[in-house]
């Protein structure tokens, strides 16, 4: 089931609740706050449920529900013991189109009532789509202990806060900002502390100073994506994707990573699968200056590391020349998100005292320079991690053994590590080409060749299959 999240004003609406008992009486007292005029209908109705409507605070009607008692309603509540009478009242207000909840009963109700955090203005909701009402109450506790108690004033107060900044600040992202620093700084720090009259005055400073500055200069930020597992994004990338106006990502980006960043950022792709065309390097320099230029905080976001074979010094050249200030959040390569993954230490004192980071890219066969040193690769104690090799798997296999590496050497393939799709296959110079085309092996991946890929028969701990064999150390 898939819900859409809202929240509904019910302010001088009718909502009618079917039901007089304990159930009846919860639903109540949280439909109270929010103004809404509020009907019980029930043969038997809970004392406190008559005082309140002797208070003028509802009505009541003592008889059993009737179909003419949804006339008028906005939302329906239906909270009888009786289970066949709860599915017969549902039915009669889907017929009317009026939402519908029967406590308890997800199959027969239209909305479902989310456990909630409520710090009035500040009100979270927790629903797991009806599955486990324990498991919404669990993470309703935690959240309560993370969400400060005063956050509610503290949102009262920012309201306060916003007729001056309409008058002083000049456009939304202005005030944005400015928000932000209050938000993020010492300003509610202190509000939430208990010290209003010094969060009052830094606000007004902040202020000041944000309407006396200049326009606010846009900026870069290059920031690693890590090689696909969202938490492996560093603090400062994670603070990047919550504070950027326009994320311009590439396709290897995985979605996790993507859901991270604020929700009204500009999402542009411009990504290159392999194979496929995507925008060129200039009209990515182009689209990262136009952004900045115009006062954005533009996010470069590039999986793994935006220094290793990703561009990300070219980037920055054609910003430095635009004189468009930027800084560079580093990721995990997928060298190092591979090998960790797959169990396959790049190092280790009994194989390997060297690692080398090698692009198997097809542009550079063949072109003087740019081809790779095999014979220092071939050397036995090192290691060689091939980025983008998926299709040149023979080629760089024969080139190795050309060049004196023993076709024995141990070779591995990881693709599309770190995510719930790792696979990893392990075989040897000579073997490595067959096993992968007999598997159905997708790109991302990297090849890793070297005595430490051996390893990772004995080190894997991550992705089916991968729990240690126990018997073998026994
Ligand atoms: N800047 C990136 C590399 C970009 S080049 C980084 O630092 O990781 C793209 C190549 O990276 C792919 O062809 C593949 O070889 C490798 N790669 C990226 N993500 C990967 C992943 N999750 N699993 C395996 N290889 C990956």
């Amino acid at each position: 089931m898939n819900y859409f999240p809202v929240f509904f004003d019910l302010e001088g609406q009718r909502v009618l609740v079917v039901g007089g008992g304990e159930v009846a009486l919860r639903k109540v007292s949280l439909l109270e706050r929010t103004g809404a005029s509020i009907s019980v209908v029930a043969p038997r109705i809970a004392p406190e449920l008559l005082e309140r409507a002797a208070a003028g605070k509802l009505t009541v009607t003592v008889r059993d529900f009737a179909p003419e008692d949804l006339d008028g309603s906005r939302l329906v509540i239906v909270a009888t013991s009786r289970r066949a009478v709860n599915r017969w009242i549902a039915k009669l207000s889907e017929a009317r189109n009026i939402p519908v909840n029967v406590v308890d009963d997800r199959e027969a109700s239209r909305f479902i009532v989310p456990a909630i955090i409520d710090r009035d203005p500040v009100l979270v909701a927790v629903s797991t789509g009806g599955t486990s009402p324990v498991l919404a109450r669990r993470l309703r506790e935690r959240l309560e202990a993370f969400i400060p108690a005063k956050i509610g004033d503290l949102a009262a107060w920012l309201k306060e806060l916003r007729a001056g900044t309409r008058r002083k600040l000049r456009d939304a992202d202005e005030r944005r900002r400015f928000f932000e620093a209050v938000v993020d700084g010492p300003a509610a720090r202190r509000f939430t502390l208990g010290d209003t009259r010094g969060a009052r005055s830094i606000a007004q400073q902040l202020l000041t100073m944000s309407s006396a500055a200049p326009r606010a200069a846009g900026e870069v930020t290059l920031v690693g994506a890590g090689p696909g597992d969202p938490e492996l994004l560093t603090l400062k990338a994670l603070r990047a994707l919550q504070d950027a106006d326009v994320i311009l990502h590439d396709r290897l980006v995985s979605d996790g990573v993507l859901d991270l960043a604020r929700r009204d950022a500009v999402r542009i792709c411009v990504g290159k699968a392999a194979g496929t065309l995507g925008s060129t390097q200039e009209e990515i320099n182009a689209l990262l200056i136009e952004h900045a230029k115009q006062g954005r905080r533009v996010v470069r976001l590039k999986g793994g590391d935006p220094f290793v074979f990703g561009r990300g010094g070219e980037e920055l050249q054609a910003l430095a020349a635009a004189q468009i200030a930027f800084s560079v959040v580093p990721g995990i390569t997928a060298a190092l998100g591979a090998a960790a993954y797959a169990g396959i230490p790049l190092t280790h004192r009994d194989h390997a005292h060297a690692v080398t980071f090698v692009t198997g890219h097809s542009q550079d066969d063949g072109v003087p320079g740019r081809e790779p040193d095999w014979g220092a690769l071939a050397k036995p104690g090192t290691t060689a991690v091939f980025y983008m090799g998926l299709a040149r798997l023979d080629r760089i296999a024969a080139r190795l053994m050309e060049h004196g590496a023993p076709a024995a050497r141990p070779a591995a393939i990881i693709a599309q590590a770190s995510t719930a799709q790792q696979r990893v296959i392990l075989a040897s110079l000579a073997t490595l080409s067959d096993a992968v085309a007999r598997e159905n092996i997708e790109s991302p991946a990297l090849l890793v060749v070297g005595e430490v890929a051996a390893l990772h028969a004995s080190l894997a701990w991550f992705g089916p299959g991968a729990a240690l064999d126990l018997s073998r150390t026994a």
